[in-house]
């Protein structure tokens, strides 16, 4: 956990958060500048900067698996959706706690930008 991380501040409840999906493993929250009609965030409750910091697989996966279950909540599933995770400077990584955006409810544009 870092004092100071806006996801671990969030996963502690220091800051408001529109939580959709909590259990023993991860967080998932409403981005707060949403990008698609579902825009969800799922962090792992332990603080890992990013993907390149990353060696639990199974922490990995319980990301994905949240946000597939998040996506059959939403409703999204027949439309489909989209997992990303950005990882450093050129993919646009601003908050450094590992994070998969769940994005959905729109056709979502390839290659992203
Ligand atoms: P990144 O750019 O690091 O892949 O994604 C970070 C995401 O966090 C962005 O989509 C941004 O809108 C979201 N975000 C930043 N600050 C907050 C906040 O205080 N609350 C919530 N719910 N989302 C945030
Ligand atoms: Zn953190």
């Amino acid at each position: 956990m870092s004092d100071t991380c806006l996801f671990c501040r969030i996963v502690r409840k220091e800051i408001p958060a529109k939580i959709v999906l909590e259990n023993e493993h991860v967080v998932a929250f409403r981005d707060i500048d949403p990008k698609a009609p579902t825009h969800v965030l799922v962090v792992p409750r332990e603080h890992v900067e990013s993907l390149d910091t990353a060696t639990d697989a199974t922490m990995l996966g319980n990301l994905v698996l949240a946000a597939a279950e998040i996506a059959r909540a939403e409703g999204i599933v027949g439309g489909g959706y989209r997992t990303v995770m950005n990882c450093g400077a050129d993919a646009g990584q601003s908050v450094y706690h590992v994070h998969l955006h769940l994005l959905g409810g729109r056709r979502l544009a390839w290659p992203p930008g």
